[in-house]
């Protein structure tokens, strides 16, 4: 579990906007097991926050707050035009962001109008600027709304296997050599041989749930067939998709995403060739 706190002033006329980014922002961080804990001084002019989590929800709740806290500040019955507004929220959203940046150093930030956040914690980190990758980094970007909406309950289970599935096969593809078309079952074994998968045991701790000790007794090799298997039949059948399986173990396959891109950043992308 990580943490950190953040301090930041606003303007009197900002408090409306703020009070309510709080309390959409407590909710959000309680669906996705995030705590959110907030104090203001006396004279209501200072917040600090206290944020902490699992790193991956806290990525996810980080791109949350970037799509919901504009939209909040729109519906507040505030002195902002509507446009104004929206920026504040991206303000809000951006202190979140900078208020979780290790390297931002000390003090109190301070709350501003913006077009866009000044910082972005991607879900799966590939090494930028990486020849080749750029699409494929764009395309996770996509899979991380859809995977935070998920999170949430705003996505359908068909919706987010059938982009589980495509982000694993993306990169996947990117890992091995890429003038190799193989199918999927082949695609599997061939990362699996390749060593680009979790290590089991690892991946026995990082999955392991106090709470059900043996819902994940799982491989990453078993994760992947299981999705694809469902992911087939949802395509024929789309309700079979909502017997929660995947919000079991949606996590599962975010965590052979992640170490599939950690090597796409160490590989380059290709493999020696064999
Ligand atoms: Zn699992």
């Amino acid at each position: 579990v990580a943490g950190f706190d953040y301090e930041f002033s606003y303007l009197p006329e900002q408090r409306p906007y703020v009070v309510a980014c709080e309390r959409i922002s407590k909710v959000r961080a309680r669906t996705l097991l995030c705590s959110w804990r907030t104090s203001h001084d006396e004279g209501g002019r200072t917040a600090t926050y206290s944020v902490s989590g699992q790193t991956r929800r806290l990525d996810l709740l980080g791109r949350v707050l970037e799509l919901d806290l504009p939209l909040v500040c729109q519906g507040v019955d505030g002195a902002l035009s509507p446009g104004r507004a929206f920026e504040l929220g991206v303000g809000i959203a951006d202190l979140f962001l900078v208020g979780r940046d290790i390297n931002r150093g000390e003090g109190r930030l301070v709350l501003r109008s913006r077009k866009e956040t000044s910082l972005y914690y991607p879900v799966y980190e590939l090494a930028s600027g990486r020849a080749g990758l750029a699409m494929l980094e764009a395309r996770l970007r996509i899979s991380e709304d859809v995977l935070a909406d998920y999170a949430l309950g705003r996505v359908e289970d068909t919706v987010a296997l059938e982009e589980l599935h495509t982000a694993v096969e993306k990169v996947m593809r990117a890992a091995v050599a890429a003038e190799q078309r193989l199918n999927w079952p082949e695609l599997r074994r061939r990362c699996g041989t390749l060593g680009l998968l979790p290590n089991a045991e690892e991946y026995a701790l990082v999955t392991h749930d106090a709470e059900a000790p043996n819902a994940h007794a799982h491989t990453p090799d078993g994760v992947l067939s299981e999705l694809a298997e469902r992911r087939n039949r949802a395509k024929h059948e789309p309700r079979s998709a909502t017997d929660g399986w995947l919000r079991t173990h949606w996590e599962c396959v975010a965590i052979i995403i992640e170490t599939l891109t950690n090597h796409l950043g160490t590989l380059g992308g290709r493999n020696p060739p064999t």
